[in-house]
């Protein structure tokens, strides 16, 4: 069983007493920072000068500067740019700026997990890494809620590393919805491999899939969109609330008989055994490197992929339906 940790668990005034960093101010950088500073914690942000966010980050009643001066003020430093820039944000303005004591922080273990940042020995690395999207993060935040974390310690320099990374997440209200323990290399495996095969690769190509066979069958775009894109929703809204048993217990049950026995006949054997090579692939580090190539290489094929789909019809389709649909927002 999972080691899980809630609000009486974590004990706020150890990061209430602390210095801390927030390099970066996307979408989990302006949660984090927001919702510490709410907490009366000693936060700053550090942006590069002549960052867009810069200004946004004053306008809500932040303190910006530099991401070296940030990490020399800190002492707790939690990276939160894109991933494939960290290690260069790393060397350039961190590295040099953490003295022994201090605490690096990691929404996500990629980094760490893959060897393109190597902390000095006398720092704590600690990750508290939420399960959903930043601006979810500050949303379920203020509303008293808050979205589940998972937290881990890959150096425990000073000996009391996790009970600042539970802090931390406290902070944030990580610990409201819950806490689990993990560590850098399961947390960076499995949060590329959900992301892969089930949550963005594997929900995007089974949704094209469908709305393509049924287009090329002829039938109307507009019904193909309605029934393999939107609808989605509501089901996996079931499934979220209720597991797999509330989904099937609402829809009817000829569509469960249909789930039951073609389910199966599309995510098979051979899709998992594809699974398990994409896996692989991340585990042997094959998956990093390659990414890592081709974002600095100027990301040439990331930019083709981007722009076929930009184009697809289900996404024409769907544009214009959405705007019949005054409900459907896209705020964020
Ligand atoms: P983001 O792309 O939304 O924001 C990145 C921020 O970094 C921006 O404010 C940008 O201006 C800034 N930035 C870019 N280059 C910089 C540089 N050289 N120096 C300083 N700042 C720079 O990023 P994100 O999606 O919030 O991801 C941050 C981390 O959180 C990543 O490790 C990611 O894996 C992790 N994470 C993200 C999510 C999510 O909801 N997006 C969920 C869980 C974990
Ligand atoms: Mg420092
Ligand atoms: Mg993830
Ligand atoms: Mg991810
Ligand atoms: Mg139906
Ligand atoms: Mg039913």
């Amino acid at each position: 069983m999972a080691e899980l940790f809630y609000d009486a668990d974590a004990d706020l005034s150890i990061i209430q007493g602390r210095k801390v960093a927030v390099i970066g101010y996307g979408s989990q950088g302006h949660a984090h920072a927001l919702s510490l500073r709410d907490l009366g914690v000693d936060v700053r942000v550090g942006l590069p000068e002549g960052s867009k966010s810069w200004a946004k980050a004053q306008e809500q009643g932040l303190r910006v500067v530099t991401p070296s001066e940030a990490a020399a003020e800190g002492d707790v430093i939690m990276i939160l740019v894109p991933d494939p820039v960290q290690a260069q944000v790393y060397e350039e303005s961190i590295a040099s700026n953490l003295k022994d004591g201090d605490a690096l922080f990691f929404g996500h273990g990629f980094n760490i997990r893959f060897g393109f940042i190597k902390p000095p020995a006398g720092v704590d690395v600690c990750m508290v890494a939420p399960k959903g999207p930043g601006h979810l993060v500050r949303r379920q935040y203020e509303e008293g809620r808050g979205v589940p974390c998972i937290a881990a310690v890959e150096q425990d320099a000073g000996g009391s590393a996790f009970e600042l990374a539970l802090s931390y997440a406290k902070g944030i209200g990580g610990t409201r919805a819950g806490v689990i323990r993990t560590s850098f290399t399961e947390e960076a495996e499995t949060d590329l491999f959900g992301e892969q095969a089930v949550l963005a690769g594997g929900t995007t190509a089974l949704v094209k899939a469908g709305f393509e066979t049924l287009v090329e069958a002829g039938y109307q775009p507009e019904i193909a969109y309605f029934e393999c894109l939107h609808e989605l929703k509501l089901i996996v809204d079931l499934m979220y609330e209720g597991g797999l048993e509330k989904m099937r217990w609402s829809i009817s049950e000829t569509a469960e008989w249909g789930d039951y026995v073609s389910g199966p006949r599309i995510i098979n054997e051979s899709t998992k055994a594809e699974m398990r090579k994409i896996l692989s692939e991340i585990q042997d580090g094959s998956f990093a490197r390659n990414w890592m190539d081709e974002y600095h290489g100027g990301l040439k094929k990331y930019r083709q992929f981007k722009q076929a789909d930009e184009n697809h019809s289900i996404e024409i389709t769907g544009r214009e339906l959405r705007k019949l649909m005054s409900w459907v927002s896209s705020e964020d």
